[in-house]
């Protein structure tokens, strides 16, 4: 860490252990995934079932891509956050620039936010997750 002079409000002790933190989280990721994909081609070649188990089956892929797409993002982040902590941004508020507490880191290590910048942020998205999810929920629970 020769090459960041400005001063981090973490200490290295403190930082030491959010690091720790962010790897052991990406390892269990990395597993995770790498373990999920080689089963999932085997479901297409089933035959002989009826219309409900196809439903069902289509419900279970859907969820599982989903389940997939998120902890690929959530891999994205803990590596962003890696190369955070090789800069002296890590702990800064990306919005406001303010100092985020490390406690919080503690509970969060990927938050890039101060509590204040991330509860507005939640708050406009939670009123378009609204939105989205009534919409989804009418289409895939035609099955009766
Ligand atoms: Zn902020």
């Amino acid at each position: 860490m020769s090459n960041s002079r400005r001063k981090n409000h973490l200490t290295k002790k403190q930082l030491k252990e959010l690091n720790e933190k962010v790897l052991a989280e990406r390892e269990r990721i990395q597993n995770k995934l790498n373990f999920d994909a080689p089963h999932k081609k085997m479901t297409a070649t089933n035959s002989g079932r009826d219309e409900v188990d196809a439903a069902n089956d289509d419900i279970l892929r859907h969820s599982e891509l989903r389940f997939a797409t998120r902890e690929s993002l959530y891999l994205k982040k803990l590596l962003k956050t890696l190369d955070l902590m090789e800069s002296s941004e890590y702990g800064d508020c990306e919005d406001c620039g303010e100092h985020i507490s490390f406690t919080r880191l503690l509970a969060r290590p990927t938050s890039t936010m101060c509590i204040g910048c991330k509860e507005d942020a939640e708050r406009s998205e939670m009123q378009s997750v609204h939105g989205r999810v009534s919409k989804s929920l009418g289409k895939s629970i035609s099955v009766s």
